[in-house]
């Protein structure tokens, strides 16, 4: 199922690869006591679990005319656990009217599995580029990270879906803010990796921002201080947090959450400071 906002004369659509099983909250951010979420039950939980998905953003004009921008690439093909579920970012794609060979960039927020599943194909061992005409965009700071020889042996998905991007030729190594498209720019928001990133989209006088895992639950925007277990440095992490809720209230900014439920995942902020209010579009 998709969904799409436009920012100006730029359609940003979500395209959901797969729905996992709802999870225990208090594995995810074990330092929120349960009572905490009261405020947030059925607003941010369902019936009290964390129910994600996981999902890319497509960004390109409504007129259909210049570049296609894909901001991440969630699971990938599959069979995942549990039940042997394909991914559907492929098929969501083509029912959203594109062609892997028409996306001209994937722009990697981070390396994290479940945003480069689809990156690379294989036919045997043999890999190739999913999207065959893109350039991927990953942070350098990531890619230092991700691949370095302590991290990279220990983390399946750098080696099948990140590592492969270099020999494929297909691999552009980000520093601080770079343009994607045009109105389309990555914008450096790090601490839940070390090289995270959003893309930040603007057209005609409007703003709109694909925040990657800046959070992953809707109540981290009024409580910007709970961390998931995911966020690599908390510290960095919050301030990042705090930093483009900042912006996006003052701006008036769409927000597109890559981790919230499909009908919830598009919004609006207002606040200031460290809590902010969300509104889903
Ligand atoms: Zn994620």
């Amino acid at each position: 199922m998709a969904i799409s906002a436009n920012i100006g004369n730029i359609q940003v659509t979500a395209l959901v690869d797969l729905t996992p099983p709802a999870r225990d909250v208090s594995m995810i951010y074990p330092d929120v006591p349960a009572e905490d979420w009261g405020p947030y039950q059925g607003f941010a939980l369902e019936d009290g679990m964390w129910q994600t998905q996981y999902c890319a953003y497509l960004v390109r004009r409504a007129d259909g005319d210049g570049p296609i921008v894909l901001v991440d690439a969630a699971m990938g093909p599959g069979p995942h656990e549990p039940g042997d579920v394909p991914g559907k970012l492929l098929e969501e794609l083509s029912a959203a009217g594109v062609e892997p060979g028409e996306v001209s960039a994937v722009v990697t927020t981070h390396p994290h599995g479940d945003h480069v599943g689809w990156n690379v194909s294989y036919d045997g061992d043999t890999p190739r580029a999913t999207f065959p005409n893109a350039c991927y965009m990953i942070a350098k700071a990531d890619w230092d990270h991700w691949t370095s020889d302590e991290i990279a042996p220990n983390v399946p998905a750098i080696g099948r879906s990140v590592q492969p991007l270099e020999g494929l030729g297909v691999l552009h190594l980000v520093e601080g803010e770079e343009d994607v498209a045009p109105g389309v720019k990555t914008l450096p928001a790090n601490g839940h990796t070390p090289g995270h990133q959003v893309v930040v989209v603007e057209s005609n006088g409007d703003t709109g921002v694909i925040i990657g895992d800046l959070f992953h639950n809707v109540a981290q925007v009024t409580e910007t201080e709970w961390c998931p277990m995911f966020d690599w440095n908390q510290d960095m992490a919050r301030a990042s947090r705090r930093d483009i809720l900042g912006k996006a209230a003052a701006g008036n900014w769409t927000v597109f959450a890559g981790h919230l439920r499909i009908g919830s995942n598009i919004g609006k902020v207002s606040g200031s400071g460290d809590s902010f209010t969300w509104q889903s579009l």
